[in-house]
């Protein structure tokens, strides 16, 4: 591989593992309309409850491994 910044061939191509979330967002409007309250409730009546079900939501945030080949130059440090 021929580094596109300085034109040297002295490169190292490095497989990289991406850890993705996925997540599901609510809107905007939800937030307005739903959220801010759902909270206030949550915190008031169900600390408890909330935080499990915090960290059962957590769980289930799904976690996608990306590979990613990147080239690194070793003459300019450029990686493309
Ligand atoms: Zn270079």
């Amino acid at each position: 591989m021929r580094c596109p910044k300085c034109g040297s061939e002295n490169t190292n191509i490095q497989v990289i593992n991406e850890q993705v979330l996925k997540t599901k967002h609510h809107g905007v409007l939800w937030w307005l309309c739903v959220g801010w309250w759902w909270i206030f409730v949550k915190w008031i009546f169900l600390t408890v409850p909330a935080l499990l079900a915090a960290i059962f939501v957590g769980k289930r945030k799904k976690i996608k491994n990306v590979q990613k080949k990147v080239c690194v130059c070793q003459n300019c440090g450029n990686t493309w």
